[in-house]
């Protein structure tokens, strides 16, 4: 994920024109492929690159799997391994002495296919898939607040927070701290002060990390803060930023670049600085048009000139792990930093309202589950998938599942049927590197 260099300090010019302009124009740009709707906030694609990214969300799951199984492995197999390695690929059990099975689903409206009776992990952080629907959804939740709040005459601070980078220091306790510190600036008589100050009712926060190998993980927080128009008192944010990171055991914050802020006061600016928040949010989502292939330019992006890795994503290590010019040990280190990543972030959430504000907005409260489950309202069923068929979605090392989406989706039942009739059966031997991967036997 981009550092966020965009947000300046203090109010912005009237500029307006933004990320969201580059998506507007996309609109009448087929090629490009994404199609945002001002409307409803939702960015939507075409066939052809919704194919692509869904083919990468798979693949890209399947690499969140293997760090996963990896780190259960380290960890001697204690409990269960995280759920993103059965997510979509175990069956779920049906009732008693019925066998499990999958089904495929077309949505009515969308096109878009899925399937059904299988887990769902719902993790936020840890499975490409799943994030990418609950990023959608978060997305437009908040587009739907900071519209309405616009348009009631307020202001919206895009607020983003981060501490000194820390080598070799382990993300766990990273996060812990950098919670702290949230709580530490919120909270007390200079944090009432403050929000006193902007009369704010409330904020929004999305947290994520970067990661660069000379730094180590740099966890910060993307937030928006709900105001009424007036005077921002941007030292006192600072130097209160500054005291609270301290407090929580940080170097102190650069002046500079410890907080910065960016200042909505109409829509066009609402709509320009929320583009660029929810592409720190929801990068999967909004580059959902981007084709596979445009994986090494992202994996360029995150090489330095002289070699090195800077600014990477979590869900960079993944796409690492498909770059030929990554080394075997260097992948191998990254499924690690992935793990470590998953584990650091547990039961922290990915998206945070403050107390009251959704229910100022009408945003339903929808749990993470609920909303990586897909509806099977207005969608028809395409399909049956008996447990050998699906399995033979993954016979042989390979993983069918984003394929069979694409020609269920393009070609509905009888394509989805021959698709399926064509796959090789089940090997009766199976290699025992994969006949330790419990997943190959769903219901297990
Ligand atoms: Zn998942």
């Amino acid at each position: 994920m981009s550092s966020p260099q965009g947000f300046a300090r203090g109010p912005v010019a009237r500029s307006g024109a933004g990320v969201l302009g580059i998506y507007a124009e996309s609109s009448s740009a087929p090629s490009d492929g994404l199609v945002f709707d001002p409307d409803t906030g939702e960015v939507k694609s075409d066939g052809w690159s919704y194919a692509a990214a869904l083919v990468e969300r798979y693949a890209l799951q399947a690499q969140a799997r293997k760090s996963m199984l990896e780190q259960w492995y380290r960890d001697g197999k204690q409990g269960k391994a995280h759920r993103v390695t059965r997510c979509r690929r175990w069956l779920r059990p049906r009732g008693k002495g019925q066998v499990p099975y999958a089904e495929v689903y077309r949505h009515v409206d969308t096109g878009r296919a899925f399937f059904s009776g299988t887990e769902i992990c719902a993790s936020a952080w840890a499975c490409p898939v799943c994030s990418a629907k609950i990023a959608e959804r978060r997305a437009e939740e908040i587009r739907r607040a900071v519209d309405a709040w616009i348009a009631e005459g307020g202001i919206c601070l895009f607020v983003t927070l981060t501490v000194p980078h820390e080598l070799v220091d382990a993300l766990a306790p990273m996060v812990q701290r950098f919670r702290r510190a949230l709580q530490l600036f919120r909270g007390g008589r200079g944090g009432k002060a403050i929000n006193d100050a902007l009369a704010s009712i409330g904020l929004v926060r999305a947290m994520e990390t970067t990661w660069g190998d000379e730094h180590g993980f740099h966890p910060h927080s993307h937030e928006i803060w709900f105001c009424r128009p007036g005077r921002v008192p941007l030292d006192d944010i600072i130097a209160r930023w500054q005291d609270s990171a301290q407090a929580a055991g940080f170097q102190r914050p650069h002046d500079l670049y410890g907080v910065r802020v960016k200042v909505a006061e109409s829509s066009e600016q609402a709509a320009a600085a929320l583009a660029d928040y929810l592409t720190k949010l929801g990068k999967e989502l909004l580059e959902d048009g981007r084709p596979l292939w445009g994986v090494a330019e992202e994996i360029a992006k995150a090489h330095s000139k002289r070699g090195r890795f800077r600014s990477m994503t979590p869900f960079d290590f993944l796409r690492a792990q498909y770059d030929p010019q990554v080394s075997p040990d260097q992948r191998a280190r990254f499924r690690e930093l992935f793990a470590e990543y998953v584990a650091a972030f547990k039961g922290v959430a990915q998206v945070y309202w403050s107390r009251g504000l959704k229910a100022r907005f009408e945003v339903e409260d929808r749990t993470d589950e609920e909303t990586a489950e897909e509806s099977r309202e207005s969608a028809d069923r395409l399909a049956r998938l008996d447990i050998e068929e699906w399995e033979r979605l993954f016979a042989r090392r390979s993983d069918h599942r984003a394929s069979l989406l694409i020609i269920a989706q393009n070609g509905g039942a009888d394509a989805l049927r021959s698709f399926v009739d064509s796959l090789p059966p089940l090997l009766l031997v199976i290699p025992h590197d994969q006949a330790a991967i419990p997943s190959l036997h769903p219901g297990q």
